[in-house]
């Protein structure tokens, strides 16, 4: 009898590994190279900060979080997302300041309580970007920018952008009216969550996911309508530049992303890799949530990368080369003397950066070269008790079946 991994977990086998390994270091050097800085905070934070900032009235708050209490009676929760825990980092050590822009990025585990499905795990990984300080909307442009930019060195297909402008605190009492009226004669046909929702927060009906409302959801009025000048000017310089850049989008006007906190852009990114409703990524403006948390008022931008999703298209094979698991060296000895000379060799083949292994259960030559064979190899060193005896080893080029002799004394340049 074995024990098994948490419903909602997986383990990440070691093939696989090497997929997330250069999934991982891409987002590190694409991020790096427009300047953004890594940071790493714990993995759970006060319970507090997250009903804050996500909103109470949000699934991900009032269903979705792994909640406990310490041994101190403290309530903590394992984060469902990385954006609150960046802010409270950033204000608590002075790196979040309204007069100066700061870039961060992070790359890490998160833990929601959902129902497990294809590409939703309760432990998933998300890498994403924050921008604080500018309320300009180049940088707006700059995040989803960094998103083509990642894509392209994964060497994914093409990307298309879903938009929307969810307004800001100045123009968002006008959209909730609307909403408010418009849920109102129906409301009793739709489900209770929205019920509740009506009154305390009309826009998280939007993201309802109950069949019975859908119809009422299509025709409710668009946030796009009402946006005050300077969220419709900010909205259109950001659709002028994305235009610009040649990236495809297509305004979504049901997009408002399931957090409370978004001002103003909020956008997901959908790659041709994946059907049209899997966003790999998504994110927007959150200007109010510095000073929500308890900062000087600081606009803000960021987004964040689902990274099991980029798995799943990495996985596709619509990359162009092979396994990443090749060895450049393998070692095959035969007898004792042939075995030291061949780990003293192997150790020297490490030392120059060479990835390199040897068999070390005494199998038969035959099954060492099946074992080369399987490791992906791409040449073999072939020391038998024989040739060893005559004064040469075999270097064999796994490509080409080609042997080559190579004399004792020249082993070590070789490998
Ligand atoms: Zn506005
Ligand atoms: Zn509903």
């Amino acid at each position: 009898m074995y024990y098994s991994v948490p419903r909602g977990t997986k383990d990440i086998l070691p093939e696989e590994a090497l997929l997330w390994q250069e999934l991982e270091q891409t987002c590190r050097d694409i991020f790096r190279l427009s300047n953004y800085l890594e940071i790493r905070t714990p993995i759970f934070e006060s319970t507090e900060l997250f009903a804050r900032s996500i909103g109470k009235t949000t699934d991900i708050v009032s269903k979705e979080m792994y909640e406990f209490k310490d041994r101190k009676g403290r309530s903590l929760t394992l984060r469902p997302e990385e954006t609150a825990p960046v802010v409270r980092a950033g204000l608590e050590h002075s790196l979040i300041r309204p007069d100066q822009v700061t870039k961060l990025y992070y790359i890490g585990p998160m833990f929601r309580y959902e129902r497990p499905q294809a590409g939703r795990q309760r432990q998933f990984h998300q890498a994403g970007v924050e921008v604080f300080g500018s309320a300009d909307p180049l940088i707006d442009v700059e995040v989803i920018l960094l998103n083509r930019q990642l894509f392209s060195a994964l060497r994914l297909k093409g990307l298309s952008v879903n938009i929307n402008s969810v307004g800001c605190k100045k123009c968002r009492p006008e959209f909730r009216k609307q909403l408010k009226d418009h849920f109102k004669y129906n409301i009793n046909k739709m489900c209770a969550d929205c019920q509740n929702r009506l009154e305390h927060n009309p826009l998280r009906i939007l993201d309802c996911k109950e069949a019975k409302c859908q119809k009422y959801i299509e025709l409710a009025p668009a946030s796009v309508d009402t946006l005050c000048d300077e969220c419709k000017g900010h909205f259109g310089a950001v659709i002028k530049q994305l235009d610009y850049h040649q990236v495809k989008f297509v305004v979504n006007k049901r997009l408002v992303r399931g957090l409370d906190y978004y001002t103003k852009t909020s956008f997901e990114i959908i790659s041709s890799n994946l059907g049209a409703q899997n966003a790999v990524s998504g994110g927007g403006r959150y200007d109010d949530l510095v000073a929500e948390l308890g900062g000087k008022p600081t606009p803000a931008v960021g987004f964040a990368i689902g990274l099991e999703r980029l798995i799943e298209v990495m996985k596709k094979g619509t990359r162009d080369e092979g396994r990443g698991t090749q060895l450049d060296l393998f070692i095959a000895t035969l007898g004792d003397k042939a075995r030291e000379l061949g780990f003293d060799l192997l150790i020297k083949a490490r030392q120059k950066g060479r990835s390199a292994d040897m068999d070390y259960l005494g199998k038969a030559l035959k099954t060492q070269l099946k074992l080369a064979d399987k490791l992906g190899a791409k040449q073999v060193l072939i020391l038998g008790e024989d040739e060893l005896n005559k004064g040469y080893g075999i270097l064999k080029d796994m490509k080409t079946s080609k042997q080559t002799e190579v004399r004792i004394d020249s082993l070590e340049e070789v490998v």
